[in-house]
């Protein structure tokens, strides 16, 4: 199904932010999934790493679908074990010239509150490989916005800059991030009839804005609750483009706009 063929005839072309595409969920169909975004106006897939044993999976995916698919290198705050700095010191032995960004990496304190202390040195180690490679930072973060706000901070001075990607804090949190130099990503909670977001992101400049799809998770309507694909960015888009009244192809050009600044795309 093509979803946006005008897009394709303009040189104008989707981005997903954020996908974990390189996961077993699409072991069977990574071609059809790959190929059904590009006819949909989906030219770029960014891949967030989880932990050391998904690195051969993003690096090959991104082997396979060059200048489609783009690495990063992190480790993932919900799989933080005990021996966690040597798990990113084997996980960035695996560095090269092609990673674009060091995610996904960040607090999270839904799943797991405990060991707040581990992971803000896992992400402080982290932001500082990013300094030190001159790379963007994708940050997770649940129900920790502002523990993650205060390390990001610490960094200011260093230029450190990134998206605090699948964003659902409050219009006030946002701003602190915008004031930060960084990012808001908006994925497919932007479509939720029960969420929020729309009224925070309605009053975000789109200058600040980046998409995302998060798959396999969080489809945005009317896909929730199915598997969800770079594809169903279009979704996200649109509805972007209904709550800042802007044409569909203005938002499309934005907002890919900000992802190839940022990640240094092009
Ligand atoms: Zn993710």
């Amino acid at each position: 199904m093509v979803y946006n063929e005008e897009l394709l005839i303009m040189d104008s072309y989707l981005i997903d932010s954020h996908a974990h595409i390189y996961l077993k969920d699409f072991k069977g169909d990574i071609k059809d999934v790959i190929s059904r975004s590009g006819e949909g106006g989906v030219k770029k897939i960014l891949l967030p790493n989880i932990n050391l044993e998904t690195v051969p999976a993003v690096l090959n995916l991104s082997n396979k679908f060059k200048n489609i698919c783009y690495p990063m290198l992190g480790l993932h705050p919900c799989y933080l074990k005990e021996d966690y700095k040597e798990e990113i010191d084997e996980i960035f032995e695996n560095f090269n010239e092609k990673i674009i960004a060091i995610g996904e990496i960040g607090i999270d304190l839904f799943r797991s509150s405990k060991n707040f202390n581990n992971q803000a040195d896992a992400l402080r180690i982290q932001c500082s490989i990013a300094i030190k490679n001159n790379l963007p930072i994708v940050i997770h973060t649940r129900n920790s916005v502002d523990e993650t706000i205060e390390i990001i901070s610490e960094f200011k001075k260093q230029n450190l800059r990134g998206v605090f990607h699948c964003f659902v804090g409050n219009f006030i949190q946002a701003k602190k991030i915008i004031d930060l130099g960084f990012l808001i990503g908006v994925g497919g909670i932007l479509t939720f009839k029960n969420s929020n977001l729309k009224n925070i992101i309605s009053q975000i400049n789109l200058s600040n804005i980046i998409l995302e799809t998060d798959s396999p998770y969080l489809s945005p309507e009317p896909k929730r609750g199915k598997r969800n694909e770079p594809l169903n960015i279009n979704l996200i888009a649109k509805k972007l483009s209904l709550l800042h009244s802007l044409p569909l192809k203005n938002i499309i050009k934005i907002t890919s706009n900000n992802v190839n600044n940022l990640f240094k795309l092009n």
